[in-house]
């Protein structure tokens, strides 16, 4: 627990959020400001700065999390239409809250390449 990571916060339950659902060591919760009709947040329970750090760690956990949006959007009926799963990754890569997440979004036909 990183007490000034908002993505920590939240998985301490310190920070509200709309939790979708919840496993081993991962919860997905709804993106506060959704960039699609559906956009959701897989993100480890335990903080995880990012992508690369999984290089040294815990090579899984990136399968989890994806598997874990997988799964919702199956459940949820979204999987036919289709769908984005994105890891933003540093700077270049517009990550914003460095504790690792994986967005899905949904709901609408996304362009191609992101800008
Ligand atoms: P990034 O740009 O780092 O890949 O994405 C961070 C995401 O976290 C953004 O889509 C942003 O809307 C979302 N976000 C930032 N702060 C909060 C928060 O306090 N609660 C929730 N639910 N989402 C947040
Ligand atoms: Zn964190």
């Amino acid at each position: 627990m990183t007490s000034d990571c908002i993505f920590c916060r939240i998985a301490a339950g310190e920070l509200p959020a709309e939790v979708i659902d919840r496993g081993d060591g991962w919860m997905v919760f709804a993106d506060i400001a959704p960039a699609a009709p559906t956009h959701l947040l897989a993100i480890p329970t335990r903080h995880v700065s990012g992508v690369a750090t999984t290089v040294d760690g815990d090579p899984g956990l990136v399968g989890d999390l994806v598997g874990a949006l997988a799964a919702h959007a199956r459940r949820a009926g979204i999987e036919e239409d289709g769908y984005r799963v994105v890891i933003n990754e540093g700077r270049d890569g517009a990550q914003t809250v460095p504790h690792l997440h994986v967005h899905l979004l949904a709901g609408r036909r996304l362009d191609w390449p992101p800008g």
